[in-house]
């Protein structure tokens, strides 16, 4: 039972193949109008055969009938011309021909059978009243017709006056009729299947031509998922598989460029954390080698030592605070915050670095600011950029923290007169491990993720970040966050 289930499962997967209901629908649109024009055919040319042949009946029946009159038919009982004219005409359409006067008396019956016998039909009676009918008989092939024979007299007033004498009943085989509509019946069955087959087999194809480019599409994207190819995918048979061509690639890029960033930072934090392991390395091993090192060298090397450590450190809590922020579950602890109280903080902890370099530290606060930020990332980011300013400083250069606000947004401007940051890399200073001057940087203990975290926790705030800085000027960099927390 469970092998009959899974043969089910495993078939009914077809039954969403665009193919099939490709192939399903041109041989429904083909065939099913085939089919019933075969059907339809033979059908109107029976109905059309037979009106006309009653047509044709009737009105040799009404010709005849007036001769009757003329020469006086039903009182005389024969007429040589009248006998040949029913013959021929019994002939003509193998029928039978009775004339009957209005007494019910059969007075002819060209198959000489019931001459002169009484007839009593509903159809006689009608016709003995002035109606000409006709019915057609499927089942035993015959049509059989009913025509009043009528004299026209005109009266004393002149006018003229119908008077029914008889009438003639007739039936007529149909069997010519019949062998046509045989013969049409086969030849439209014939017809039927061979345009069954025509299309059946056009569908065939078309399906295959039609799904082509899909099939085309699906080995390109193949060939790439299994890395052989680096050529973007194209297949423009179709603007359906133009626009998937152009999604797909889109995505490709899109995880390709991750991949390579995702490579570059962890050949980047490798190469950044064996660095002070490198020096601690190469410090220990001159102390190991010489047993007669002085206690002077000794506690400098080991200074040294710490002082990467230290580095070893920093590197790796900053590395944690980016890879907590790149979470997407990375959450925010949302509290009410003096903006001016939390600058003044920072810059109290930084004042003491600032004076070593003989920079001045000054904080223009334009108006009062509460907002709902998180305590520590605002924090995060003021100290880095304020360390930031102090550190790319040059001797006696200043820094200035404006913080200003408006109904929206509330902004802090990091001013400097440092160094500057060269036009070619300011786009990168965001990047993880982006330094403008390595070595310099790391004299002065930088990672080159200062910024990287600064920027995430900006974002986080769904706030915004700009800087502009001139080469030996200076560098300004301002960041404007909401007052009131964007609930997604
Ligand atoms: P680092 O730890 O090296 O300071 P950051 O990510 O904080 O790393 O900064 C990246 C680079 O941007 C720095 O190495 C420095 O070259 C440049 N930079 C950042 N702030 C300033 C500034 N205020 N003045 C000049 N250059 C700066």
């Amino acid at each position: 039972m469970n092998r009959f289930r899974e043969l089910i499962a495993y078939y009914s997967k077809y039954l969403r193949s665009m193919k099939l209901w490709l192939f399903m629908g041109i041989v429904i649109i083909g065939v099913v109008p085939c089919i019933v024009l075969s059907k339809i055919l033979p059908r109107t040319y029976v109905k059309r055969a037979i009106d006309v042949r009653i047509s044709d009946v009737t009105n040799q029946l009404h010709i005849i009938s007036d001769h009757l009159i003329t020469v006086n038919f039903l009182q005389v009982s024969s007429s040589e011309v009248i006998d040949a004219e029913l013959a021929q005409l019994s002939n003509l359409y193998d029928g039978r021909i009775l004339i009957i006067d209005s007494g019910l008396r059969i007075i002819k019956d060209t198959y000489s059978i019931s001459q002169n016998k009484t007839i009593i039909s509903p159809e006689v009676i009608r016709g003995l009243r002035g109606e000409t009918i006709s019915s057609y008989n499927d089942d035993d092939g015959y049509i059989e017709i009913v025509v009043p024979i009528v004299e026209t007299l005109t009266g004393a007033d002149g006018e003229n006056i119908q008077n029914i004498r008889g009438v003639m009943l007739t039936s007529v085989a149909t069997d010519t009729i019949s062998a046509t509509t045989e013969r049409l019946r086969d030849v439209s069955d014939l017809v039927t299947y061979l345009a069954a087959i025509f299309v059946v087999v056009v569908a065939y194809l078309l399906c295959i031509v039609l799904t082509k480019p899909l099939k085309i599409l699906t080995a390109a994207i193949s060939d790439v998922k299994e890395g052989y190819t680096s050529e973007p995918v194209m297949v423009r048979d179709y603007l359906e598989t133009e626009r998937i061509s152009e999604a797909f690639n889109t995505v490709y890029n899109r995880m390709k460029l991750l991949d390579d960033s995702r490579q570059e930072f962890v050949s980047n934090v490798s190469h950044e954390l064996k660095t002070p392991m490198t020096s601690m390395k190469v410090l220990a091993d001159s102390l190991l080698v010489d047993e007669s090192t002085p206690p002077e060298l000794y506690r400098e090397f080991m200074e040294d030592i710490t002082k990467e450590i230290d580095r070893e450190n920093k590197i790796i809590s900053d590395l944690l605070s980016l890879v907590k922020m790149d979470k997407t579950s990375a959450e925010l602890t949302i509290t009410q915050v003096d903006i001016n109280a939390l600058i003044e903080l920072v810059l109290k902890r930084l004042r003491p670095i600032a004076r070593k370099k003989d920079v001045e530290l000054e904080f223009v606060s334009m108006r009062a600011v509460n907002a709902s930020v998180d305590e520590v990332k605002i924090s995060q980011i003021v100290t880095n950029l304020v360390d930031n300013a102090i550190k790319y400083n040059r001797e006696q250069g200043w820094v200035t923290v404006t913080l200003d606000a408006d109904h929206q947004y509330f902004t802090i401007e990091v001013k400097d007169s440092g160094m500057g940051i060269p036009e070619d890399s300011i786009g990168h200073i965001y990047e993880r491990f982006y330094r403008v001057d390595k070595s310099h940087s790391r004299e002065i203990g930088g990672t080159g993720l200062g910024l990287a975290i600064t920027r995430s926790a900006i974002l986080m705030h769904r706030g915004t970040i700009n800087v502009e800085s001139k080469p030996d000027e200076g560098t300004t960099f301002t960041v404007r966050i909401p007052i009131v927390y964007i609930v997604d």
